[in-house]
């Protein structure tokens, strides 16, 4: 792959001074790579549970046992981990429509959710298409303030009276930080302080790994399993987990009241689901190098970053304000020419279901939408930012970053 000479002397630096910060991600990596082993040995993963099963799937045991590995790594009494969920935003609406119930209340702490999120909930997109909304669940936000940081003071208020707390530890299309989850632990005891009943939902997408815990002392924690947990591997999927009663009114939700968890053949998937925790806190310490990496070139550069390279990661995602369409488009080709599937392909900013503005998305990914994958898409909007996320491996995540640097430099 070629570079020009200036691309690549800046890449050596940006790279020398994110290094101390790769060590971090590496420590990490160590001790969530071991914490998935010991999952796998507790529970005595055997060659057998890796075959899967057909039609009911009943007394499929590697996809119970699967469920039992991810409860025991990430710190939860139990989890749902199929790959029936079709996205994330599925796996939280399961989670969502779970545990509410019409005349209830939901409050979102972090301020507006997750774009596919507000049509779910019904503040976004038409009435009767059955929303949460629709089934009679009332909405509540508690507004980010003005520095984008979470309204600790009033936590406890805005919790009276509602059934759920929901909490997005990733930034999301947005430009706040990321929430760490000391952070998310904070807000979980205020929540409960205002309320002891409150059922404290964790939208997890992106953090899973990033950290040496989870947010487990959320009732569920929620994510999709082609992003981190799936480590690239999984071909489709989510989990929700938590505490057992919760977990099992999703299962409800997911199939039907009377089934749960006990129907829902794992095809031949387990294999790869295994597989994929077994690989995803390597593959998610590779993603946030990517991540790191990117952010120091672009930092050099001039452009605002967020978070900046030096932060302490609490997710895989890097956003760079680019402040022009053009500039958003061409980074987004890069990424694409950077990729390993359909490097050919030329992205454009388009109409998206579940999406507001135009987005423009490059993904050259192994699994469809997979962005575990290296990934990057923004919206058509002001300030043009563009989001980045995975790398499977570091060394092809960073040449793909520089295909996106060059892309860029190349239009002025
Ligand atoms: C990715 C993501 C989701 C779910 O998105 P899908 O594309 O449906 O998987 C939800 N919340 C956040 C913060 C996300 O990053």
């Amino acid at each position: 792959m070629e570079f020009c000479n200036e691309t690549l002397e800046l890449a050596k630096k940006a790279e020398n001074r994110a290094k101390i910060f790769f060590e971090r991600m590496d420590e990490v990596c160590a001790f969530n790579e071991a914490k998935v082993l010991e999952a796998f040995n507790k529970l005595r993963v055997s060659e057998s549970d890796l075959h899967g099963s057909t039609g009911y799937g009943y007394g499929d045991a590697g996809r119970d046992k699967l469920d039992q590995v991810y409860a025991q790594a990430f710190g939860c009494e139990k989890a749902l981990v199929r790959h029936h969920f079709v996205s994330g935003t599925h796996t939280l609406s399961t989670a969502l429509f779970g545990v509410l119930r019409p005349g209830d209340t939901m409050v979102c702490l972090t301020g507006t959710p997750y774009d596919t999120m507000t049509e779910v909930i019904g503040i976004n997109g038409e009435d009767g298409q059955g929303s949460l909304k629709d089934f009679g669940i009332n909405y509540a936000q508690l507004d980010l303030l003005s520095d984008g940081s979470v309204n600790y003071d009033d936590i406890k208020d805005a919790v009276k009276g509602k059934k759920v707390a929901y909490i997005q530890r990733s930034r999301g299309y947005s430009l706040r930080e990321s929430l760490t989850v000391n952070e998310i632990e904070k807000i979980i005891e205020l929540a409960r302080q205002g309320n002891k009943d409150i059922i404290v939902i964790v939208d997890n997408c992106y953090g899973e790994f990033v950290e040496k815990k989870e947010p487990s002392t959320a009732d569920l924690i929620v994510g999709s399993l082609i992003k981190n947990p799936g480590g690239g591997i999984a071909r489709a999927g989510g989990y929700i987990a938590g505490k057992s009663k919760y977990v099992d009114l999703c299962a409800n939700r997911l199939t039907c009241v009377g089934v749960g968890a006990e129907e829902g053949c794992s095809l031949s998937q387990n294999r790869e689901m295994y597989m994929g925790f077994f690989f995803a806190p390597s593959v998610v310490c590779n993603a946030v190098k990517t991540s790191i990496f990117a952010l120091s070139l672009f930092d050099m550069m001039g452009y605002e970053v967020f978070p900046k390279y030096d932060a302490v990661r609490t997710d895989i995602i890097a956003a760079i304000k680019l402040n022009s369409e053009d500039k958003l488009v061409a980074f987004c080709k890069g990424i694409q020419q950077g990729s390993p599937i359909d490097s050919f392909a030329i992205p454009e900013l388009s109409e998206m279901p579940g999406y507001q503005d135009k987005v423009v998305m490059a993904a050259g990914a192994f699994t469809n939408g997979a962005s575990i994958e290296l990934s990057a898409d923004g919206p058509a909007r002001q300030p043009y930012a563009v989001w980045l996320q995975g790398g499977l491996t570091y060394n092809t995540g960073k040449l793909g970053v520089l295909k996106a640097f060059e892309a860029i430099q190349k239009l002025k």
